[in-house]
């Protein structure tokens, strides 16, 4: 790509030197032909695979028929992912936008909304988030997001947030009040560098929640749309969300976000409260239609389950003894592998080698492949990345003298 056009565009990414050009399930090609194994999936969105075939099919009859209307009309499509969602979760009433923030930021005025609207409680405001989540980047959202890095340089930032550590449960008694509007969390920490909730942690914020009258909010962009081995990850608690928020993996790479809540906020989000010119189009639903249907036809959380439990034996296995790995950690297919020393040319390493990964922070690599990735195709990615830590910890091991690893 030509440096000249690159330019034309703000530079707030830092873009790694590939240009992907076509995808099929779990491989990757760039445009110099160069195949790879895909272990990121665009960032944990297409849990299906690349161009999942009905995915594609139902986008496409969907393409001849009619692109978008205005929410002022009845769209059928969104009533039917409603139903789909909530028939397989434990929520009653669908909100559709765009993006993971979006939704995030819709979940935060829906609680904020039922107090002040419904309930006549003005001073009912205060969400409570936690240190290394990761909740998005517009106003509300970075605020809630436990890092400082997101927030530099966007002050003033909107009041009413309380970040705590996570899994602490002295701290959480100590904070949640009767002016709590909401505890917002992930169940696993995604961006953050794969934390997961502890059950006691999860269990002591029910029950503040029900205590001081708060909503309990997931974010389950991430790890919902089967990545942790459950459609959502509250299934593996002994909970049910009051809201929660999906985007990522819910249209298989098409944008959408959904925010599902129960039945008691319905009135909160009256009509005039809140909306979306693009939410829930006829594109976007069509996507996440096929992608559910798709996803519960197939028993696709079962199999991300499986996968995961194979993946995290092989890779204990594999890097059990590698002085530079720390700790693989996770749930479903949601890992990560936590190393003593940054991952930056570690994960370059696996793409020159050959296979897709991200970071989680700075020392977590994080592999969040395709949730139907065939086993083989799993197991040769996963080698590939078990080779780029063993020359890392040889050159590690080099470089402070040791020869442990050489
Ligand atoms: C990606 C992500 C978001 C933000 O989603 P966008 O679509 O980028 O706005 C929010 N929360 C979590 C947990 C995420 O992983």
């Amino acid at each position: 790509m030509s440096e000249n056009l690159q330019g034309l565009l703000f530079p707030n990414y830092s873009k790694f030197p590939i240009t992907l050009v076509k995808g099929e399930g779990s491989k990757l090609w760039d445009d110099q032909g160069k195949e790879y194994i895909d272990l990121m999936c665009g960032v944990a969105v297409t849990n299906l695979g690349h161009v999942p075939a009905k995915v594609k099919a139902k986008l496409q009859a969907q393409l001849d028929e009619l692109w978008h209307v205005s929410n002022l009309f009845h769209i059928p499509n969104q009533y039917r992912l409603a139903e789909l969602l909530t028939a397989n979760s434990c929520a009653d009433h669908v909100f559709f936008c765009n993006s993971g923030a979006e939704a995030n930021e819709a979940a935060i005025k829906l609680a904020r909304r039922y107090y002040q609207k419904v309930k006549g409680m003005k001073d009912k405001y205060e969400i409570v988030t936690f240190k290394q989540s990761f909740h998005g980047r517009t106003l509300a959202t970075l605020t809630a997001t436990g890092q400082d890095k997101v927030k530099e340089g966007f002050h003033p930032l909107p009041e009413g947030f309380t970040i705590l550590p996570y899994n602490d449960i002295e701290a959480l008694r100590g904070a949640v009040s009767g002016k709590t509007a909401a505890v917002f969390l992930e169940l696993v920490q995604g961006e953050g560098g794969i934390h997961t909730a502890e059950p006691a942690f999860v269990a002591e914020i029910a029950k503040l929640c029900e205590e001081h009258d708060a909503l309990l909010i997931l974010d389950e962009i991430q790890t919902g749309m089967g990545r942790t081995g459950k459609m959502f990850a509250y299934e593996h608690y002994d909970i049910e969300p009051d809201i929660f928020t999906l985007a990522k993996g819910l249209g298989s790479g098409f944008p959408i976000g959904a925010v599902l809540g129960k039945a008691k906020l319905k009135d909160a989000f009256a009509a005039g409260s809140h909306g979306s010119t693009f939410g829930g189009n006829l594109l976007a639903t069509a996507a996440g239609i096929a992608t559910v249907e798709t996803m519960l036809e197939e028993n696709v959380p079962q199999q991300a389950a499986e996968l995961g439990e194979k993946a995290a034996v092989f890779l204990r296995g594999r890097l059990a003894g590698n002085p530079i790995v720390n700790d693989v950690r996770g749930k479903g297919l949601l890992i990560g592998i936590e190393c003593t020393v940054a991952v930056g040319d570690i994960v370059s390493d696996c793409h020159r080698s050959g296979a897709l990964v991200i970071t989680a922070g700075t020392n977590v690599l994080r592999l969040v492949p395709s949730l139907v990735i065939p086993e083989e195709l799993l197991l040769q990615g996963l080698t590939i990345v078990c080779e780029a830590l063993e020359r890392a910890a040889a050159q590690a091991g080099a470089a402070a003298g040791s020869k442990a690893f050489v």
